[in-house]
């Protein structure tokens, strides 16, 4: 097993090309896709790639599909079972394209990851769990003999991703509590995350995921403005550097921001509170404003 710890934009991706069928859980962000390409043709030599399976189906998660799908077309493809219909059916909405202002090339799924039934990669069975939170749809992967847990955005080494649900005004919280509680009871060894290094303390990452946690439950708006600046920052990144003009309009026409703009920032006008994300981002240092432009930093 080869984990590709990758760049923000592109989720890890974990290759298994030992014993049985070859394989990759999740493939990055289509900007990046040629790089992820050429990593999983790098480590598999001849052998053709067999399986591609995905945690859940974000952009950054799901976004080498179509790629790896075109290079090695005998691939099969698995993803959550919740979603098999909107893949089936390419709904750019109803799988958060559209709305995070993201995108992601069409693809093509032939098998779900049930909860609840285990899957065999690189010679070894992996118990499949839901764990939503972050995502509705989210699965992680656990290896009980080598208590290896596959965690995409349901446990970082710091934190946990977004819990987009709760911008739309469901209540999500609950379930990342849930999914941690989870993740606890299977006591991982080690976590390959979705984003970040591989990591063994696993007590400290749920402690600290626990009270970030802890701390969005009690200020709702806190954990809507970190999604903004999270969903700016990552188009950012995308766009390396774009007029400030145009980054408004993006916005402007992006769901996610109409959402957390009206149920939590309502009160200030659209465009100043713009302008307040992006001063924000500046002041951490994750981009700079040089004549009405954007550059990421
Ligand atoms: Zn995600």
């Amino acid at each position: 097993m080869t984990v590709f710890e990758r760049g923000w934009l592109s989720a890890n991706n974990i290759l298994f090309t030992g014993t049985g069928d070859t394989a990759v859980v999740d493939t990055g962000y289509h900007a990046n896709a040629a790089e992820t390409v050429a990593l999983v043709e790098r480590a598999l030599g001849d052998r053709p790639l067999a399986r591609i399976l995905n945690t859940h189906l974000h952009s950054d998660h799901c976004g080498g599909n179509a790629a790896l799908q075109a290079r090695w077309p005998g691939a099969r493809t698995a993803i959550p079972p919740g979603q098999l219909a909107q893949v089936r059916d390419w709904d750019p909405v109803a799988l958060s394209y559209e709305p995070t202002g993201q995108f992601c090339p069409r693809f093509h799924a032939d098998a779900v990851l049930q909860p609840g039934t285990e899957t065999v990669l690189g010679g070894r069975g992996w118990r499949i769990h839901a764990a939503p939170g972050h995502d509705p749809h989210a699965v992680v992967l656990f290896q009980p003999d080598l208590r290896l847990l596959i965690s995409g955005d349901a446990l970082w080494e710091n934190g946990f991703g977004v819990v987009f649900p709760e911008l739309e005004g469901e209540h999500a919280f609950a379930q990342v509590a849930a999914t941690l509680d989870l993740i606890e009871s299977l006591a991982p060894a080690t976590v390959i995350p979705g984003h970040g290094r591989v990591f063994d303390d696993v007590p400290g990452a749920l402690a600290r995921a626990r009270a970030r946690l802890a701390g969005f439950e009690a200020d709702p708006a806190k954990h809507a403005l970190h999604a903004a600046k999270v969903l700016l920052k990552y188009k950012l990144i995308e766009w390396r550097t774009q007029p400030l003009d145009d980054a408004y309009a993006w916005l402007s026409r992006t769901a996610y921001f109409q959402c957390v703009h009206q149920r939590f920032f309502g009160a200030t006008d659209r465009r100043a509170w713009f302008g307040q994300l992006v001063q924000s981002l500046a002041r951490s240092g994750a981009l700079r404003l040089e004549d009405g432009v954007l550059h990421d930093a």
